[in-house]
């Protein structure tokens, strides 16, 4: 028997089976960094798209959670760079705030012992370092952008444009100073912003505690921090609420009605109703504040409630927001008890002790005196500062403050004209807004933009735009460091005198007022085509970033905002160090590459929390496999092809059909940045649709036809637009893979292309095929089964069509993969049973004798005398 292998066309490419994309992805970055691929689709003409990056902050090592962000960013990036856009992608960190100076601090560098320069500058220091090893890292993620044009918060040109914005507020009349409570951590001792509260239980007194009414009975207060009842001076009332007199230990107090027996419950003590009492005889009498002795007035509270407690609420005014907001309306003092440490002040006997020691305190001496109408401990939820989990305080301190009264309604109408993604989006924003209390902008630390204010003589701040505009240009300049420096005399203008007793403000701006700034410091003013980040960012950068951009534009910063979820472990847990379920992303890059994380980071519905387990990564390295192996068969099948247009039968065209239409399906998922829903296109068609049946029959063709025959060349053409597909469906997702394919072919990067033009594709044709071919393998099963026949190959089958489908007769044969198919017309049926022939020795396929000469196929013998 002859040897006809060397006279097969078997496929030849330079595609490697195996992915070594560990090799491969540090030679991309360099491709795309040697030859300004960024710059290149940056500068180019085209229609504008502005990705703004949410700058993270700049502290720690990259977490799962930042790879998801970034790659989604850059999925979407290059897919518009591949519709021509002329891109703008700059990534940014936040690099101000606390964890920095903690990790100074903890480095032993004191501002106490250093003095501000050196303690700034090795923040500074610290800060470079953190964004040059995320840099680093993110590179790892295969990152279309040029690191070259980051921007970062602590330049000098960024804090000049968020002094810009800073001052275009204060010129609007929006930014006032007062004395507010505001959350106050004192183990960071600094006023929080709601972002950075967080809760956790924890156990407090619950005390109930009289105070005497000059009439001798006794109004019941509950509180659970016993140390703020020095600054008592007043017990609220609600104004709906029924109260009542009751009798307990021989006493009478006056409780909510409704709860006497709650109270009587969880004081174990026996409650007796007197009589109903009209509560607007009491108001504006005077307590006792059986702590201090002072006088506590009967007001009406707006925040009063049945829902705990007695239904009457003790206030002070520095240590509640409701309080403070009561003690304005009725003119009462307002009384700070507690430094900035956390140790009580203008306490009499208790000043100097923690605040906590000093509730333990109080509760004993009042319990000796008698003065507890019951005490005892409670669990509950209480706020943290989210950095060092521990308690926080309201506490009323100088602060400047955004206010939202006049802000509200125009930044509500401006969510409606953005679009959201997901539609929730909008309402999240909204209930934010509508509830949200003024912002407060100051901090009392070192590192950051200083609140570019300067007192008078008087100490009221000047306003003068002469000053903003030197204050902007000393920031554009100098920087933090040179505001520190500078003397006022230099800094004031030539209109204003400078007196003895001026000063420099030394309050920072929130970090989230720098990041909100960032529309003007980098975009300059432009609105960004799209903002996308984590759901945690309605509290934060979504929002403070509308504030600031609808108060200097007049809009939102972002056309479109996208959200997404945060990563939990593959049973839905949130991932902890302690648990043992933390999936590093620089692992999977170390382990994988890129391209297996990118391909998970697409697979995943990013609208809701999102898993990652090494058994997910492990899946989608072998959807990897199977991309790569199809691209590779197609590569090797298509090596010799020079892109010739050939007629093509009408199996190919069919095949051509379906592809376009799932081209069109996939560029659609892409606009609607459902990634999920492209990736399942590809694969479905590479695995059991048109593609995947198309290289099978495909093999028969390219291995032993004519090398130049057309049947061949229209078979080569078929697949090289079915790798197009592929190539273009994918490079989004799995740029290393795809330029590496697309080098194997060409010069360049399959970047420096625009994606082309498809026709809009009818799945109809195909559709026919598919239900014939189905029908044939259904009746081929059993012969299977029963070891008649091995392959469709050797199979004759009998196929009624009806007469519009008759036009599949022709190419019926080779689609198949059977050795004969006698068609007629009439209603759909199919019949198959084992061909009586020969096989031939080079094709492997059956024939009838006449059709063979000697040991293989007549076909075959054309191709073979050619050798
Ligand atoms: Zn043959």
């Amino acid at each position: 028997m002859a040897d006809y292998k060397k006279t097969l066309l078997m496929p030849n490419t330079s595609f490697e089976m195996r992915g070594n994309l560990k090799t491969k992805d540090p030679l991309f970055s360099a491709f795309q960094e040697e030859n300004n691929i960024y710059g290149k689709l940056s500068t180019r003409e085209g229609e504008d798209f502005i990705l703004h990056d949410g700058p993270p902050y700049a502290n720690g090592n990259l977490h799962v959670g930042h790879a998801l962000n970034k790659i989604l960013k850059d999925i979407i990036v290059r897919d518009e760079a591949l519709k021509g856009k002329k891109i703008d992608w700059k990534l940014g960190w936040d690099t101000h705030g606390l964890p920095i100076e903690n990790e100074v601090q903890k480095m032993g560098i004191k501002f106490s012992e250093v003095g501000k320069e050196e303690y700034l500058r090795a923040c500074y220091k610290y800060a470079y370092k953190q964004v040059e090893k995320q840099q680093k890292q993110f590179k790892a993620f295969a990152i279309l952008t040029d690191y070259e044009q980051k921007y970062l918060t602590l330049k000098s040109d960024f804090e000049a444009g968020e002094i810009e914005v800073f001052n275009t507020m204060f010129n609007k009349g929006l930014i006032y100073q007062d004395l507010k409570p505001v959350y106050w951590s004192w183990s960071s001792e600094t006023a929080l912003a709601d972002a950075e509260i967080e809760y956790k239980d924890v156990e407090s007194h619950s005390i109930y505690v009289p105070f005497k009414h000059e009439s001798g009975i006794n109004f019941l207060i509950w509180t659970t921090t016993p140390w703020t009842l020095n600054a008592n001076v007043a017990v609220a009332l609600g104004e709906r609420i029924k109260y009542a007199l009751v009798e307990a230990d021989g006493q009478q107090y006056v409780v909510a009605e409704e709860l006497i027996s709650k109270i009587a419950e969880s004081t174990s003590k026996e409650i007796k109703f007197i009589e109903e009492i009209n509560p607007t005889d009491y108001v504006g009498s005077i307590l006792t504040n059986p702590l201090t002795g002072k006088e506590s007035k009967v007001v009406y509270g707006h925040h009063v409630t049945t829902e705990g407690g007695t239904g009457l609420v003790h206030i002070a005014g520095g240590h509640g927001l409701d309080d403070y907001m009561i003690v304005k309306q009725n003119n009462l003092d307002l009384f700070i008890v507690m430094d900035d440490k956390g140790h009580m002040i203008n306490s009499g006997k208790y000043d100097g002790m923690f605040y906590l020691k000093a509730s333990d305190q109080i509760v004993e001496d009042m319990n000796a005196e008698n003065k507890l109408f019951f005490n005892s401990k409670f669990t509950h939820s209480a706020p943290m500062d989210w950095r060092t989990k521990k308690p926080v305080v309201y506490r009323a301190t100088k602060q400047w403050f955004v206010s939202f009264d006049n802000l509200k309604d125009g930044l509500m109408k401006e969510i409606d004209n953005v679009n959201w993604l997901p539609s929730w989006g909008a309402d999240r924003l909204k209930k934010m807004t509508e509830s949200r209390e003024d912002w407060c902008i100051s901090r009392q630390r070192l590192w950051g933009v200083p609140i570019p204010i300067i007192y008078d003589a008087a100490g009221e701040p000047i306003k003068s735009e002469e000053l903003q505009s030197n204050i902007t240009e000393l920031f554009r300049e100098k920087g933090l460091l040179g505001w520190h420096a500078a003397e006022i005399k230099d800094i004031l203008p030539a209109s204003i005198q400078f007196e003895e007793g001026m000063r420099k403000e030394t309050d920072i701006l929130d970090v989230w007022f720098d990041s909100g700034s960032s529309h003007q410091s980098v975009l300059k003013g432009k609105q960004a085509d799209l903002y996308l980040e984590g759901n945690d960012q309605f509290r934060g950068w979504f929002n403070s970033s509308l504030t600031t951009s609808y108060v200097v534009n007049d809009r939102a910063p972002y056309k479109n905002v996208i959200t997404h979820g945060f990563v939990v472990d593959g049973n839905g847990n949130k991932m902890s160090k302690s648990i043992g379920n933390v999936i590093d992303p620089l692992t999977i890059t170390e382990q994988y590459g890129a391209d297996i994380l990118r391909l998970w980071v697409a697979n995943s519905d990013y609208t809701d929390n999102v898993k990652v387990s090494d058994d997910i990564i492990a899946q989608t390295a072998n959807d990897y496999r199977k991309i790569r192996n199809t691209i590779r068969f197609i590569l090797g099948n298509i090596s010799d092809y020079n892109g010739q247009d050939v007629e093509k039968d009408v199996f190919s065209k069919s095949v051509i059909d379906s592809i376009d239409n799932s081209w069109t399906k996939v560029r659609n998922s892409y606009d609607s940045r459902n990634f999920v829903q492209a990736v399942k296109e590809v694969m479905l068609q590479i695995t059991s649709g048109s593609i995947g049946i198309y290289l099978e029959y495909s093999k028969d063709v390219i291995y032993v036809k004519g090398v130049d025959s057309q049947e061949r060349r229209a078979t080569q053409a078929t697949l090289k637009h079915a790798l197009d597909f592929i190539l273009y469906s994918l490079a989004p997702v799995m740029p290393v893979t795809i330029d590496e394919a697309y080098k194997t072919m060409n010069e360049g990067t399959i970047f420096g292309n625009v994606y082309p033009n498809i026709s809009e594709g009818d799945n109809a044709s195909w559709e026919q095929f598919a239900s014939i071919r189905t029908a044939v393998l259904k009746e081929f099963e059993p012969l299977k089964e029963e070891k008649i026949v091995k392959k469709t190959s050797e199979l004759e089958v009998d196929i009624t069509l009806p007469a519009e489908h008759m036009y599949w007769s022709e190419v019926l044969k080779d689609a198949l993969v059977v050795a004969k198919v006698n068609v007629t017309e009439g209603d759909f049926n199919v019949n198959v049973k084992k061909f009586d022939g020969t096989k031939c020795e080079r094709c492997w396929r059956f024939f009838s004798t006449e059709d063979m000469t000697e040991d293989i196929c007549n076909s075959c013998h054309d191709v073979v005398k050619e050798f």
